[in-house]
């Protein structure tokens, strides 16, 4: 997922939690196991998941259900291939909000006892569904709650063609449990089919083989042969058409975006050329993209096959798309490879930063990527300031127990984890990082990982003993400790010396209007606009504004940065094109910091206040949860 940023909301739940998970007594006489225990005995212990899949797991999922906008519910039922390793009597799902009408076992469809424990407010609540030691099949029949929080039900007037309603799912990090009752920890994986009945003048794609067309009847049937973990489960629903983009992908957008979708992503098969060379195969058959409504509260969503993004990263020239970069690398790092809990979300998180900007190097040039590099800093500068250097959340490993995992989707697991594999990859060279990263995705492919297990395959693959090496790596003040190591290289661009050079020439009095800016790409204004000062004349902003008309900028990236400033400095003569980005826009990473810098002056938090209360009926749960908090 890309980018989410930290914003601290105190969502700690008071006391600790011991879920089933923790206490798991799991089975150590490997005499007695079979190959099959001993896998699942070495998935890590998930502290947001009541599922003991030491005891019993499921394998596979057959997903049919029904999508009515009328009610804003799924109903159906989920039947589950499932292992019952400790031939125990009892199989355990997540749940949360899920209405539980049946629970049937075996192919014959046998009625059996199922009970719901008690309820936490991030977790859920467990079902216990009775089995038999020999059960293999159990069918669960469902429904959701109209405000299930992975559900964004939009209005027609919501969506870019104003016509139909749309349906979104967004499951990580533990919302897949709001609309299917599954296993829901990254740890265990499933295969799918689903079959989905929706309005007949809609098209529904998942995160599986998709259908590229409506048919008469609404009806569609989907399968997802690769094992993928829960959070990956997606579905949308909404008048969508489909645009080849290359032999093996392709773009699913309203119609009334579609053609400027296609025009933007028009390179995504060359992406996937230069992440194939550099770290081997794509495994999954076909990459496309799903461009959602403004609402979408990320900027993209890995899931396989599809990724889904936002409309906001169509700036009509091409200048946002390392967040593809981003979502595609993310099919090796995460989906291929999956971090075991969210504790070890810098598995997935720093990798695919990483490997994001390695993409951008082979397709734009290493001064392209420097840029990149350097915002990137900037990013994980501010999450460290707002976090405090020395707070545990700023190490990569986590401690997450009783906590929303939200809360450790920060810049830390993004570019902290980043920073420290360019780390490696400057101490033993490119060439050698490359081989062993190719081989880290081979021999751990569809498999999870953890944080132990990545640094003992560093140890032995890499650093094998070398205690030179060992210091230069420095896996302790990388991985365990809180902040950055005192030595780590900062990031520079030789594309920003010369932006900063044109600031330098504004402050001290050159009109905006002669400032050469012909050449800059998106990140060099993001770059011009961050360093603004914080306290600015009217003058000042006015020229600015007339010189480069950024109040009126199509670039959201431009428009978010440029807003802190307008006001920051009360300059009202954006305040229109602000209320309309964010009654539009429900991307939270720029939602935040823009609330917040209204909320920072009474007026100001009475202007965000009012905004809000239009606005937030077109927020995802996502965005909701953050800002109800923040402006409460
Ligand atoms: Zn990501």
């Amino acid at each position: 997922m890309k980018p989410y940023q930290q914003y601290l909301l105190g969502l700690g739940l008071a006391g600790s939690l011991c879920l089933p998970a923790c206490t798991t007594q799991t089975n150590t006489n490997t005499e007695t196991m079979t190959t099959a225990q001993q896998a699942q005995n070495q998935i890590s212990e998930d502290v947001h998941s009541y599922a003991e899949p030491t005891k019993a797991v499921a394998r596979h999922l057959d997903l049919d259900i029904a999508v009515n906008f009328d009610t804003k519910t799924l109903s159906g039922t989920a039947s589950y291939d499932i292992e019952n390793l400790a031939k125990g009597n009892e199989i355990i799902f997540d749940t949360r909000g899920l209405q539980i009408e049946k629970v049937y076992l075996g192919d014959k469809q046998e009625e059996t006892t199922f009970r719901l424990g008690e309820s936490d407010k991030y977790l859920g609540q467990p079902l216990h569904i009775t089995i038999k030691p020999e059960t293999k099949r159990v069918t669960i029949v469902y429904k959701t709650s109209p405000d299930a929080a992975a559900l964004q039900w939009l209005n027609p007037q919501q969506t870019a063609g104003k016509k139909h309603p749309f349906l979104f799912t967004q499951s990580q990090a533990i919302l897949a449990r709001t609309w299917i009752p599954i296993q829901d920890s990254p740890g265990i994986r499933i295969t799918y089919s689903a079959k989905v009945q929706v309005p007949k003048e809609l098209l529904a794609v998942m995160s599986a083989e998709n259908p590229i067309e409506k048919n008469a009847t609404g009806n569609y049937s989907f399968e997802m042969k690769q094992p993928i973990p829960s959070y990956l489960m997606a579905l949308s629903v909404g008048d969508l058409v489909f645009s080849k983009v290359g032999a093996q992908t392709g773009i699913y957008a309203e119609p009334a975006t579609i053609k400027a979708a296609a025009y933007e992503f028009a390179e995504m098969d060359k992406m996937l050329v230069a992440a194939e060379k550099l770290y081997g195969k794509y495994r999954w058959d076909r990459y496309d993209l799903l461009v959602l409504p403004p609402s979408f509260p990320f900027g993209g969503m890995e899931n396989p096959r599809l990724t889904f993004v936002t409309p906001t990263v169509l700036a009509k020239d091409r200048s946002l798309t390392s967040l593809i970069a981003h979502e595609l690398a993310h099919s090796w790092s995460g989906n291929l490879v999956t971090n075991a809990t969210w504790d070890d979300f810098w598995l997935n998180e720093g990798f695919t930063v990483y490997f994001e900007r390695r993409i951008m190097e082979e397709l734009y040039g290493k001064s392209y990527a420097d840029m990149l590099n350097v915002l990137g800093y900037q990013d994980l500068q501010n999450t460290l300031k707002e976090l405090g250097e020395t707070s545990e959340d700023t190490r990569l490993k986590l401690d997450l127990e009783g906590r929303d995992p939200d809360e450790g989707l920060t810049d830390i697991a993004y570019e902290k984890g980043n920073f420290f594999l360019q780390n490696i990859e400057q101490a033993v060279g490119r060439q050698k990082f490359d081989a062993f990263l190719n081989k880290y995705f081979n021999t751990f492919a569809f498999q999870t990982t953890n944080t132990d297990k990545f640094l003992e395959f560093l140890r032995t693959e890499l650093i094998k003993g070398d205690e030179a090496l060992a210091e230069k790596i420095n896996i302790e003040g990388w991985v365990f400790s809180p902040g950055l190591p005192q030595d780590h290289v900062v990031p520079t661009s030789e594309r920003f010396t010369k932006v900063e050079e044109s600031y330098q020439a504004w402050k001290n009095g050159k009109p905006a209007a002669q400032l050469n800016t012909k050449d800059w790409s998106s990140h060099e204004w993001l770059h011009f606009i961050r360093m603004l000062p914080e306290q600015m004349s009217q003058q000042q902003l006015q020229d600015l504004d007339k010189a480069f008309n950024l109040t009126n900028s199509g670039n959201s990236e431009v428009l978010a940065a440029w807003f802190i400033h307008t006001i920051r400095n009360n300059y009202t003569t954006a305040d229109k094109a602000l209320e309309t980005f964010l009654t539009n826009v429900g991307r939270r990473k720029f939602l935040v910091p823009i609330y917040k810098a209204l909320a920072a002056t009474p007026e100001g938090k009475k202007k965000a206040l009012a905004i809000y209360a239009k606005a937030r009926p077109n927020y995802h749960a996502v965005s909701t949860v953050t800002l109800d908090e923040m402006l409460k």
